[in-house]
């Protein structure tokens, strides 16, 4: 562990930005059928949006990683403040136990929008300091993590271990969470899917950009796991990622050669939606970004 900052926490948490591009959701109906809770391994649950498009993203937030173990739960992630109720009662419904750590992946509303509830409830929320400095940064922010770590930090209870490792790309201070002993790994928003409804996207504004992310990907590929629960949509295998890096690595080269084509913003959007489905929703807010960071 590199460092570890706790900080004293006041007030309570207002509306987050969602990946830079949900900025105020309001009180959207839901979009479907309420996100399932899916059994990854003994004592490790996924609670994943059924339809996994934008629409469910906006009324349900991001994925939770739920790790049971016999002195408390360990959360990774909280979805939006508005998705609370619905968040503990998927908790209760597998344990009697109190949700005794919760870890952000990142700083974007969908993820952390809950912690402060949770907090309240007896919660120790952990976030990397990057991402923490980036809720300081944001307007409207009243509640912060009262604790934060840099490069690495390593939880133990009731027998468990699990390793926080602090990455870049999606924002400044992404954060896997690596289960060792289930073999399992969250990535955060460093991975999302469905390609088409949910597109891989980095955010400028929080300290995202593409390099890190590739950095970031290659760390994850290298790791030893075999299942991976993404930001967003269902839990992949490496070949799988393997598959959706290579992927995006295609679009970031042919972005490069266009940016050094001198073609315009329209012409290179419009190419890369022909080609490959990717420049759409979300991805279009990146593509200005994109022209200053792939020359
Ligand atoms: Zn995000």
């Amino acid at each position: 562990m590199r460092s570890l900052t706790i900080f004293t926490a006041t007030g309570l948490l207002s509306v987050l930005s969602v990946c830079g591009i949900f900025a105020q959701q309001g009180n959207r109906p839901p979009a479907g059928p309420p996100p399932k809770l899916t059994k990854i391994k003994d004592n490790l649950y996924q609670v994943e949006n059924q339809a996994a498009n934008l629409d469910d993203l906006g009324a349900y937030g991001g994925n939770l990683t739920i790790y049971l173990t016999d002195q408390g739960v360990i959360l990774v992630d909280s979805k939006f403040d508005r998705n609370h109720e619905d968040v503990v009662s998927k908790i209760k419904s597998l344990t009697d136990k109190p949700v005794k750590y919760l870890i952000l992946t990142h700083n974007h509303g969908d993820h952390a929008g809950g912690a402060a509830k949770l907090e309240a409830e007896g919660a120790q929320v952990i976030i990397s300091s990057e991402d923490r400095e980036n809720l300081v940064k944001a307007p409207n922010q009243r509640w912060l993590p009262a604790l934060a770590y840099s490069g690495h930090a390593e939880l133990f209870l009731g027998g468990k271990h699990v390793e926080l490792l602090e990455a870049r790309g999606h924002t400044r201070g992404d954060t896997i969470v690596y289960f060792p002993a289930e073999r399992v790994v969250c990535a955060g928003d460093l991975v999302t899917l469905p390609w088409d409804s949910i597109p891989l996207i980095v955010n400028y504004g929080d300290g995202g950009n593409w390099t890190d992310w590739g950095h970031s990907i290659n760390r994850l590929l290298a790791m030893d796991w075999d299942v991976l629960i993404p930001g967003h949509g269902p839990a992949i295998n490496k070949q799988q990622l393997s598959e959706l890096y290579g992927r995006m690595d295609q679009v970031i080269d042919r972005f490069r050669q266009l940016n050094r084509e001198k073609k315009t913003q329209e012409e290179i959007t419009q190419t890369l939606i022909k080609e490959f489905h990717w420049g759409t929703g979300p991805a279009a807010g990146v593509i200005p970004g994109m022209m200053a960071e792939l020359r």
